[in-house]
């Protein structure tokens, strides 16, 4: 971190401004050119307030030349995470598609999902028990309940369970599922990432409406913190200007810039990020080829009669056909330092 000073600041200031400095552990490096006086703070900075550091009278401006993630960032950590999901891995060159759809509606509703969409080729299987609706008047999902179903329809396929948690509360209900789902309204629910940082299974982290990468990268942070190292980003579409028929906005560049910075896997959800089921197929093969570690798409079994999503949900043919044009594709998708 670098702290460049104001011209003539206070000395008094400056002395107290160094002493601050060294009693939070770091060294400094001090350079004094013709106009300005620069600091270079030397060790971990990453429990350093920068806004805090900025606002002080003596300060001109405040960089960080470091990033504030340790755990999840890949120069401490050069080589691909992979996350393995009962036999299922994804990433560092293992690709999984995880398809379902977006609420558990009835044990014949998810048990034929789940039977059409592994017969196309997905490896896990999703479907959301807890439902963030924006009206409290949609329905809210089946809860416990859908839970429930998700493990009977795992016991009938084989495919591990996708699902989403909504509140620490929930944890209990989470035994038997696979892979726990933090949807984009709760990406910065500080105190639900900290717990989800103590459960021994891998977190699918959604990347927030509004929120930038790094802060993603922050959030990944959390639960890594806490000892849980299994974490795979979903990039699901931001908030942006563009209201033209999709529903958000589909960060591709999130997958290389992610992968830059990060050794987590990273998948796409090109059913949020379109909210448009046509829009589908060319966010999965835009996505597969720019070198996402997965996909993770929703399928329903009568779309348009689904309680959530129908619009931008698959039918299982027009999966199996995303399916076949995925694997099509992945001999061609990037991989980094190409
Ligand atoms: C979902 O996966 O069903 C969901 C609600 O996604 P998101 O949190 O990305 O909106
Ligand atoms: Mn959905």
């Amino acid at each position: 971190m670098i702290v460049i000073l104001k011209q003539n600041a206070d000395q008094a200031q400056l002395a107290q401004l160094e002493n601050w400095i060294r009693a939070e552990g770091l060294d400094i490096h001090k350079s004094e050119g013709v106009n300005s006086t620069i600091l270079g703070l030397v060790g971990d900075t990453s429990k350093i307030d920068i806004d805090l550091l900025g606002a002080l009278d003596i300060v001109e401006n405040v960089k960080r030349v470091s990033e504030p993630y340790k755990s999840v960032n890949r120069k401490f950590h050069p080589k691909d995470t992979v996350v393995d999901v009962g036999g299922v891995k994804i990433g560092g060159g293992n690709f999984a598609v995880i398809a379902g759809p977006c609420s558990v509606e009835s044990e014949s509703q998810i048990c034929e999902v789940a039977e059409a969409v592994k017969a196309s080729g997905a490896a896990m299987l999703r479907g959301g028990a807890f439902k963030p609706r924006t009206s409290p008047y949609s329905f809210q999902g089946m809860r416990g309940e859908g839970i429930e179903l998700l493990e009977k329809a795992k016991a009938k396929t084989g495919l591990p369970i996708v699902t989403e948690i909504m509140d620490i509360s929930q944890l209990p209900l989470f035994d038997n599922v696979d892979v726990i789902q933090v949807g984009a309204r709760n990406m910065q629910n500080f105190e639900l990432l900290k717990a989800l940082g103590k459960v021994n299974k891998p977190i699918l982290l959604k990347r927030g409406l509004a929120s930038t990468i790094e802060e993603l990268l922050m959030s990944a942070e959390y639960i890594m913190a806490g000892g849980n190292e299994q974490v795979i980003f979903c990039e699901r579409g931001i908030r942006t200007f563009e209201t033209a028929t999709t529903r958000n906005t589909l960060d591709l560049c999130a997958i290389p810039v992610l992968k830059e910075r990060s050794h987590l896997p990273v998948i796409i959800d090109p059913s949020h990020a379109t909210g448009v089921a046509r829009l589908v197929k060319p966010m999965c093969i835009a996505a597969t080829a720019a070198g996402a570690d997965g996909l993770i798409i929703e399928v329903h079994n009568d779309p348009a009669h689904a309680l959530c999503d129908g619009k931008q949900s698959l039918t299982p043919e027009a999966f199996d056909d995303v399916m076949k044009a995925v694997e099509a594709i992945r001999p061609y998708a990037y991989k980094m330092g190409e």
